[in-house]
């Protein structure tokens, strides 16, 4: 919201200064859409990059176990996570993403195409290193992993609140993810999982039960060896959940 009214402070700044100059703003308060503008209104049926898209901004509004496709087909699990993620902010749930739904991610999206409450910066610590580099994919598909990751992440911090998550762990290289101690199989070497810490405003187990319906296949909390200081949660075909002290 800040970045939104800062954009048209400076609209009305440079129309009463009488002349409009572009390039004269800064990222920081850059139009919202400056990422991706939806040019038609999509629904059930239709397909595209547009519906893709989309699909990466709704991954977190599923059902309890549910993991939504990102294949550009508008089909009935799409429709459906729409319809979440517009009673989830209060819009009318008609499953049709229309100017009041692009809107809203408009205003929840960063230029970058990443979520406001969350940043690649917060991801690509990787031991150091600060880039997707040296894990299982190619730093390009790690990195667009973890943005999806990163929607899933913003719907289950407005689901539970809007409280801060604080990311302890995004992607790690293979060297990196063995010199932590990670698993040899780790979601974190593909960018499809990321760690929340203690410090997050929901409790641990609020965030391991909340992960179940953001579209989380893997989710490993308190009591599973390991994670009794933060809770994993991350994207793969088959589901293994476990937190025996939740
Ligand atoms: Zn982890």
């Amino acid at each position: 919201m800040r970045r939104r009214i800062g954009y048209v402070l400076a609209v009305v700044a440079l129309v009463l200064g009488g002349a409009v100059v572009t390039g004269v703003m800064t990222p920081s308060i850059a139009a919202a859409d400056e990422c991706y503008t939806w040019n038609r209104v999509l629904q059930r049926g239709m397909s595209g990059s547009d519906v893709r898209e989309l699909q990466i901004r709704v991954a977190g509004w599923v059902a309890s176990g549910e993991n939504l496709a990102i294949d550009g087909e508008y089909g009935p699990a799409t429709e459906a996570a729409v319809k979440r993620f517009q009673s989830g902010y209060g819009l009318t749930p008609d499953g049709v993403a229309g100017t009041q739904t692009f809107n809203k991610i408009y205003e929840l999206q960063d230029a970058d195409c990443t979520p406001i409450h969350f940043d690649h910066s917060e991801f690509n610590y990787n031991c150091g290193a600060r880039n997707y580099e040296g894990g299982k994919v190619p730093a390009a598909t790690a990195r667009e992993n973890m943005r999806r990751v990163m929607w899933q992440l913003e719907a289950l911090r407005h689901k539970l609140g809007d409280r801060p998550l604080v990311v302890t762990s995004g992607f790690r290289s293979v060297s990196c993810n063995a010199s932590v101690g990670g698993s040899s199989t780790s979601l974190h070497m593909y960018g499809q999982a990321a760690d929340l810490g203690l410090s997050s405003g929901p409790s641990q187990c609020q965030m391991w039960n909340g992960g179940k319906s953001a579209g989380f296949e893997e989710l490993l909390g308190p009591g599973y060896p390991g994670h009794n200081d933060h809770v994993h949660v991350g994207n793969k075909a088959s589901r293994f959940w476990s937190a025996p002290n939740c």
